[in-house]
C-alpha cells in the first residue's frame, strides 16, 4: 500500500469520515511540478469525485482532508477533474 492509499484508508475511518467534508490535493510546487498537479493544488474536491494520487510517474502530490470546522468557506468545493489526469 503506498502512502496515499494508506491515507485514504485513514480518512475513511468511521471515527473521522463524518468530519471530513472534502479532499484537497497538496502538490510540491517547483519547476518540475506537473501542470495537472499545479492546477488542482489547494482546491477542494468532493469526496465522491476524488481520485487519489499518484497522477503520473514521479507524482509528489499528497491529499489533505478538509475538516468541516476548519476550512476556507470562500473556496468552492468542486468536482475533481478526473478526465484531465495525465495519461
Ligand atoms: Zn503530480
Amino acid at each position: 500500500m503506498n502512502m496515499n492509499q494508506w491515507r485514504k484508508k485513514e480518512f475513511e475511518d468511521p471515527d473521522v469520515a463524518d468530519d471530513i467534508i472534502a479532499y484537497s490535493p497538496s502538490a510540491v510546487i517547483d519547476r518540475n511540478t506537473n501542470d495537472f498537479c499545479r492546477r488542482i493544488d489547494g482546491h477542494y474536491y468532493t469526496k465522491k469525485s476524488f481520485v487519489f494520487p499518484p497522477y503520473h510517474d514521479g507524482c509528489r502530490t499528497i491529499v489533505v482532508p478538509v475538516h468541516k470546522y476548519l476550512y476556507d468557506k470562500n473556496k468552492p468545493i468542486e468536482i475533481f477533474p478526473a478526465k484531465d489526469i495525465p495519461k
